[in-house]
């Protein structure tokens, strides 16, 4: 899965970024048009990458979120030639007027169910994220079929779809067992336990 399955990102048009439908097929937006009703298409590439599109059921769990946040997103990186990045199915986001814990919660909630949360050494979960860090939320599948192979499977994982998940630390990032639940993830959250991460099969 993913936009780069589509052969389509070699006839993206010039100012403009594609969508890949449900269906497969590919939807061309100009880069100033909206893509759902509080995101405009080129909100999916702050680096400015080129050709760039993400799938569409990116867009629409982000505006399942925005609506139940009730307050804007800030997509802080979209496409990029990295991680599931490159495939168009992440965005790292920012909500500067709620709190970590709180936009994981709307995460989870509007259907995501790779979610990761980064904080800054001597913030809080309970901060709102106007404190700077991120949350990086994907639509991988587990099914290992990208074009970046298999890498996004988690080895242990016994039943598929696997959502392999980690936690990033400082300069570094490792594989995590725990937490593998989402009510986990929250707790660890609530407790302000580090920089913490869901894993779920
Ligand atoms: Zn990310």
């Amino acid at each position: 899965m993913g936009v780069q399955d589509t052969g389509c990102l070699s006839r993206v048009p010039a100012g403009h970024g594609l969508i890949r439908e449900y269906n497969g097929s590919c939807t061309f937006y100009r880069d100033d048009q909206y893509v759902s009703p509080n995101f405009r298409m080129r909100e999916f590439n702050p680096s400015g990458v080129r050709p760039y599109g993400v799938m569409r059921r990116l867009v629409d769990l982000l505006q399942t979120m925005r609506y139940s946040l009730g307050v804007p997103i800030l997509i802080t990186s979209g496409y990029r030639h990295e991680s599931t990045h490159e495939s168009g199915l992440a965005v790292d986001i920012s909500v500067p007027r709620k709190t970590f814990i709180q936009v994981a919660q709307a995460a989870y909630n509007a259907g995501f169910r790779r979610i990761e949360v980064i904080k800054r050494t001597g913030t809080s979960y309970w901060n709102n994220m106007s404190v700077g860090g991120h949350v990086h939320l994907d639509v991988y599948d587990g099914s290992g079929i990208t074009t970046r192979g298999t890498i996004y499977d988690c080895p242990t994982c016994a039943s598929r779809p696997c959502y392999p998940w980690y936690a990033w630390g400082a300069g570094s990032w490792w594989a995590t067992s725990q937490p593998n639940t989402f009510s986990q993830l929250l707790r660890n959250l609530q407790a302000d336990r580090g920089n913490t991460g869901y894993r779920g099969c």
